[in-house]
């Protein structure tokens, strides 16, 4: 199964969760609207409560998509 990999662009605004692991931030999709308005996750596919990501770093966990959240890469 082929893995998608998001390639991640400093001071862009994605959908992400941070690592239990090692605290980075993993990112899932990209946030269209960069951290602006009420915006929802609508590149997620519909109904599908759980996401698995693989950090920076390398280590691959699953999260919840109600507990993504809105960061600015390489803000932190
Ligand atoms: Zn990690």
């Amino acid at each position: 199964m082929a893995t998608e990999e998001l390639q991640v662009i400093g001071g862009e605004w994605y959908w992400g969760v941070r690592c239990p692991e090692c605290g980075a931030m993993a990112a899932h999709v990209p946030d269209p609207s960069r951290g602006q308005g009420d915006s929802k996750m609508t590149t997620g596919k519909p109904g599908e409560a759980q996401v698995t990501m693989t950090c920076p770093n390398g280590h691959r966990f699953s999260a919840q998509t109600e507990n993504l959240l809105r960061f600015e890469w390489g803000a932190q």
